[in-house]
């Protein structure tokens, strides 16, 4: 293995704790563990609860519960952005006193003093590891807004604190959240510190080529739904891995030790992947 990236791999996966853990969830939390494990660095896991009506306890069990079933092991404590206000706070008088971000007066609506994010506009670049170089224009965007007031901070804000803090080297996510990557390099550079590098998972799509979700597919997107059908979770660890990702040959079966020599972020298509339970079925039988 030669470590390419120069510092110690430290990879995050924080999911919010709104509803039953989703297949999705379970690739990328896989992705960003066998990436970690390959280089032997850090997988952070971290509770994204900053949505406080949405954010549930029994959903916030469901994700341990989940993660544990599958045999994906995070290292260190568990962050968990609602115990952190006080953390959240202090960058943002940090920000503001820079001049990077500033205590908004709305005229109408619940919050009436938000900060907003001072936005120069133009065009930000990044390299994504998976899509290449993406370049996306920031004036749509406007003076973003960071929190509700300083003591509520949003996803974007809490999200890179927290990249910030633990010294986060690559962002592994689905596709669906590339659109927040300019806001979030805005955010990291303006707190003073390095942008990571990022990879944007493609979307998982239904046999018919939709949009794997909830409202269409029901229950099928919860991973206990396949845990209380009764499929192995190595089969699972197996299937989810090859979502997106293949070794560049025919070969199919795989533990999650064989996935951890194998696993390359360069590998991984552009494309949707296609959940196709005929294969998870196949794959659940050779592990029986
Ligand atoms: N809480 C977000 C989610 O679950 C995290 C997205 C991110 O990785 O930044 O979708």
């Amino acid at each position: 293995m030669i470590n390419f990236f120069k510092k110690k791999v430290v990879v995050r996966f924080p999911p919010s704790p709104t509803g039953p853990f989703h297949v999705g969830s379970a690739r990328t939390a896989l992705f960003n563990f066998l990436f970690a494990k390959y280089y032997g660095g850090k997988f952070l896991l971290r509770i994204e609860d900053t949505d406080k009506e949405r954010s549930k306890p029994e959903y916030e069990k469901n994700i341990f519960d989940s993660l544990n079933w599958l045999g994906i092991n995070f290292d260190e404590e568990v962050l968990k952005s609602s115990e952190r206000t006080e953390i959240y706070k202090k960058y943002l008088d940090k920000l503001i006193k820079s001049g990077s971000a500033y205590i908004s007066k709305e005229p109408e609506g619940p919050n009436r003093e938000v900060v907003r994010f001072r936005n120069s506009g133009g065009k930000i670049k990044f390299k994504d590891l998976i899509r290449g170089d993406v370049e996306m224009d920031i004036s749509e965007l406007g003076d973003f807004i960071i929190a509700r007031n300083i003591n509520e901070p949003l996803y974007h804000l809490a999200v890179t604190v927290d990249d910030f803090e633990s010294n986060i080297t690559h962002v592994i996510r689905g596709e669906d959240h590339i659109s927040n990557t300019p806001r979030q390099i805005l955010l990291i550079e303006a707190l003073g510190g390095a942008r990571p590098i990022y990879a944007h998972l493609p979307l998982i799509l239904a046999s018919d080529r939709s949009k794997l979700s909830k409202r269409k597919h029901g229950e099928s997107v919860s991973l206990d739904f396949y845990r209380t059908e009764g499929y192995l979770p190595e089969a699972l660890v197996n299937f989810l891995a090859l979502l997106g990702w293949n070794p560049g040959n025919d070969r199919e079966i795989f533990s999650i030790k064989e996935l951890i020599k194998k696993f390359s972020l360069e590998k991984i298509q552009k494309g949707g992947a296609i959940f196709d339970v005929k294969k998870l079925n196949w794959i659940n039988g050779e592990y029986i």
